[in-house]
């Protein structure tokens, strides 16, 4: 079986960040599920689909064209990257991300990524729904001041107001919405080794992953 390191938590616990860097220290790909969900979002948006509508959100994910090319990602032609990131397009990817069909319809495109020599799959159900034989399964956690502040720079930095006090307040909400959805719901696989990363460098978590695998 090619081998998959799972990381998933919270929005804005460092998933990406350490996927991306644990998929370098490795050579493996990586697959940013959470891209896929704010891809849809995005598309529901432009296409003017009802977002209420869960069957029509499901064949919106089902046709979407999509490719991750380094740190583009590529929506119908058009390097969609940074738009992805915003804060409305993140809300509403968490609002159809309770929708059945939907992560039915992303189920077999994110299988897909399982290519050797092997795969870092970041989001909130790769440990215990995607890819559940993982060999390693992360659950990333921080508190949800310091991921405020961490996105908040995040934004700041690729050009977008932020405003700490704001974003505080909705990822609460996301987190809550998240973790209590009756479908898919945010809970680390109960073979996972949950990292607080709240006090740690981005170096020292990914040290952590990478002593988890070797070990
Ligand atoms: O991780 P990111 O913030 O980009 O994810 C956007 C939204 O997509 C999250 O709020 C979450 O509700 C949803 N998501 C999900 N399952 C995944 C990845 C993301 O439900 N595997």
């Amino acid at each position: 079986r090619i081998p998959v390191i799972t990381i998933d938590g919270p929005t804005a616990s460092g998933k990406g960040t350490i996927a991306h860097r644990v998929a370098e220290a490795l050579g493996w790909a990586v697959l940013d599920s959470g891209a896929l969900y704010r891809l849809t979002a995005l598309a529901v948006q432009q296409q003017g689909v009802d977002p209420d509508d869960e069957i029509a959100v499901a064949q919106v994910a089902q046709g979407l064209d999509v490719a991750f090319q380094g740190d583009q990602v590529i929506l119908s032609g058009i390097d969609v990257a940074s738009l992805i990131r915003q804060e409305s397009v993140g809300n509403l990817a968490s609002k159809i991300a309770a929708y059945p069909p939907l992560r039915q319809a992303l189920l077999d495109r994110q299988r897909a990524f399982r290519l050797a020599p092997g795969l870092v799959a970041d989001g909130r159900d790769m440990g215990t729904v995607v890819f559940p034989d993982a060999p390693l399964k992360i659950f990333l956690e921080a508190d949800v001041r310091a991921r405020a502040e961490r996105r908040c720079k995040q934004l700041k930095e690729k050009g977008f107001s932020a405003n700490l006090m704001r974003l505080l307040e909705d990822m609460r909400e996301r987190d809550e919405r998240d973790r209590t959805r009756a479908n898919a719901p945010l809970v680390a696989a109960p073979d996972a080794k949950t990292i607080d990363s709240s006090a740690l460098s981005i170096d020292e978590t990914v040290n952590v992953v990478l002593d988890h695998w070797s070990s």
